[in-house]
């Protein structure tokens, strides 16, 4: 579902990504952890060209992300993305929020774009906050709100980043209970996390990054267990 070959990456003299081969299968959810200014971020942000890159190719099922233009409007459009600051639409409510990405992008009529959107908001368990506005809700109902709309234009693929790391430690669960959900109805997921609850349970693949280079995949069982090099077991030292 998501493939990419030979990335590279820089910030002017900073090497960001370093030769990155990384594949993600079709249903598969995978955990990206590693130390802070590791490039995990960047990683995301490349996957629907929030950031060109310099060298190598990014394809999204199986269409290779073009420079610009309309045709990487469509495939950006196949890319959900949920950031640690819910980045909602503060003046439009919770069901507009939900609404305008398909009326606007997809060209849904709008009384479809609405009720796919109450049945999405009844799906993360936020149905009764649909006209309030955001700063009207709880953060992790915000967080949940973001997860909606990005549900909204089906994408293939759902890019996580961070996705609790903003919140309150009572509204950490509803938000991850929402992701394992997702990731129990197949849906293909890339979840930045230190979240190791949610890696045991919901991950198929752990990718340890450091220094811009993936230094280390293996299944969370594995990774969390018996890290392999000297830099996944100092950090694991450091969050465990
Ligand atoms: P964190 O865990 O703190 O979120 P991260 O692994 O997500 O870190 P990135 O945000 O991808 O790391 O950043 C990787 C490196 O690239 C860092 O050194 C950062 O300072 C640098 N960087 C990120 N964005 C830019 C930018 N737009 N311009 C220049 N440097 C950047
Ligand atoms: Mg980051």
């Amino acid at each position: 579902m998501v493939s990419m070959r030979g990335v590279q990456k820089w910030f002017g003299r900073l090497h960001v990504l370093q030769d990155i081969d990384f594949d993600v299968a079709s249903g598969e959810v995978v955990v990206v952890i590693g130390p802070s200014g590791s490039g995990k971020s960047t990683l995301c942000r490349t996957i629907n060209r929030l950031e060109t890159i310099d060298e190598g190719t990014i394809e999204i099922d199986g269409k290779t992300l073009p420079e610009e233009g309309k045709a990487l409007a469509g495939l950006r459009a196949d890319v959900g993305m949920v950031f640690q600051s819910f980045n909602l639409f503060a003046h439009k409510t919770v069901l507009e929020n939900v609404t305008l990405g398909p009326i606007k992008v997809r060209g849904t009529k709008n009384a479809e774009a609405e009720q796919r959107a109450h049945e999405l908001l009844e799906r993360v368990g936020v149905a009764n906050q649909a006209s309030k506005l955001p700063a009207q809700l709880s953060g992790g109902q915000q967080q949940r709100v973001a997860i909606a709309r990005a549900l909204a234009m089906e994408p293939k693929v759902m890019l996580f980043d961070e996705p609790t790391s903003a919140l309150d430690p009572e509204m950490i669960k509803e938000v991850l209970d929402t992701m394992v959900d997702l990731a129990e109805r197949g849906m293909t997921m890339i979840v930045v996390t230190h979240e190791m609850g949610f890696a045991r349970t919901a991950a198929n693949r752990v990718v340890f990054m450091s220094d811009g280079r993936i230094v280390e995949e293996n299944t969370p069982e594995q990774f969390f267990t018996n890290p392999q090099s000297d830099r996944a077991k100092d950090f694991l030292g450091k969050i465990l």
